[in-house]
């Protein structure tokens, strides 16, 4: 059966415009990091866009290397689009990146025009686009002259490949460089994605000053610190979470060891009358510098859980001091 998407989609969702530019973002993103690989469920793959879509979510999150294995993610997400998102490509943002290690050789990883140039071309083609919405330097390369990389950024839209571009996980310092060169060529910096949860406030220190000066965007990426900060390590362990699962990127260990703080911070959410994960969620939309918030999720649920989020951002100075304790 052909997928018509719901007609009151538009109504349920917040836009905030990215930085100076002219784009408009959901307040919630969906990623696509994990659960789109050739290992996970391809039905439930497909289930997860179409209720992200469904609800006002106009924008997913891939990267070259997204599966397991690499590229997959990609591939599962431009069948999907095929089957499903064909006509809706308009009203779709859809990001990539590449900056991590893709293929053997010195070719294959960080930020040289040689490596970025192949990559988009491998991502567009495992899509079946002609062109991304955004693309991202997803990591610093501090050995490849920031001018070759951003001129390749710069390169790519004038190309027509990409509309607009980002860079992901750059401290202020090496950001501030690349976004002055990126001013310069004519191509501003769109967006930061940066990492930035309650269990991880890096950004605080430096980054968001930066880019509200600068004009430009952000989208946190892992706000629920990949599902930490929810309800479901509360009582124990469930099997088929990431936790458990054979994520690299998240141990029991680690989960145990925040058990404290989590369940600290699930009362407080209560009390506000939200779930964990939605509180997690509005502390950081809180914030009008952030564009977005970038979830994962292995489930629709759990993006109709998140979704709530925001309907409740604001916070009592009581309730910001309760959770700093809790915090630091
Ligand atoms: P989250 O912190 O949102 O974690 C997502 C996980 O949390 C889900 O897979 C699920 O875990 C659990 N979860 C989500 N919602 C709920 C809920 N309402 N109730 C209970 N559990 C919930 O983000 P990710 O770490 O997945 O990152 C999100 C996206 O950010 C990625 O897909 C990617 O696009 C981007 N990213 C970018 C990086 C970069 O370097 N630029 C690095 C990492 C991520 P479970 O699977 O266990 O059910």
């Amino acid at each position: 059966k052909k997928y018509e998407a719901n007609a009151s989609r538009y109504e349920k969702m917040n836009y905030r415009r990215t930085g100076n530019s002219g784009l408009l973002l959901p307040e919630l993103s969906l990623g696509l990091w994990h659960n789109f690989g050739n290992n996970d469920d391809f039905k439930n793959a497909r289930n997860l866009l179409k209720c992200a879509f469904d609800n006002g979510i106009t924008h997913f999150d891939l990267a070259n290397n997204y599966g397991p294995p690499p590229g997959s993610a990609e591939k599962n997400f431009g069948k999907i689009l095929k089957k499903d998102f064909k006509s809706y490509r308009d009203e779709l943002i859809i990001s990539t990146k590449a900056g991590y290690g893709m293929w053997e050789g010195p070719y294959g990883d960080l930020g040289s025009k040689k490596f970025l140039v192949a990559s988009l071309d491998q991502s567009l083609k495992r899509m079946g686009l002609d062109y991304v919405d955004i693309f991202y330097h997803h990591r610093p390369d501090y050995d490849t002259p920031l001018e070759e990389t951003m001129g390749t950024l710069d390169l790519m839209v004038r190309q027509g490949k990409v509309l607009y571009v980002g860079i992901s996980n750059y401290e202020p310092k090496r950001a501030a460089e690349a976004f002055k060169i990126l001013k310069d060529l004519g191509t501003p910096c769109l967006i930061h994605q940066p990492r930035y949860s309650m269990m991880d406030r890096w950004v605080e220190d430096g980054l968001l000053d930066l880019i509200e000066k600068e004009g430009v965007g952000s989208i946190a990426f892992s706000p629920l610190a990949q599902g930490m900060l929810t309800n479901k390590y509360i009582n124990g362990l469930p099997k088929d979470s990431r936790a458990l699962k054979d994520s690299p990127f998240l141990n029991s260990n680690q989960v145990l060891e925040n058990l404290p703080k989590i369940k600290e911070l699930h009362t407080i959410a209560l009390e506000r009358g939200q779930s964990l994960a939605q509180m997690a969620i509005s502390w950081i939309l809180k914030d009008d510098r952030i564009t977005s918030v970038l979830i994962g999720a292995s489930k629709t649920e759990q993006i109709l859980d998140s979704l709530k989020a925001i309907e409740n951002t604001t916070f009592s100075e009581e309730e910001l001091l309760k959770i700093e304790t809790i915090l630091t």
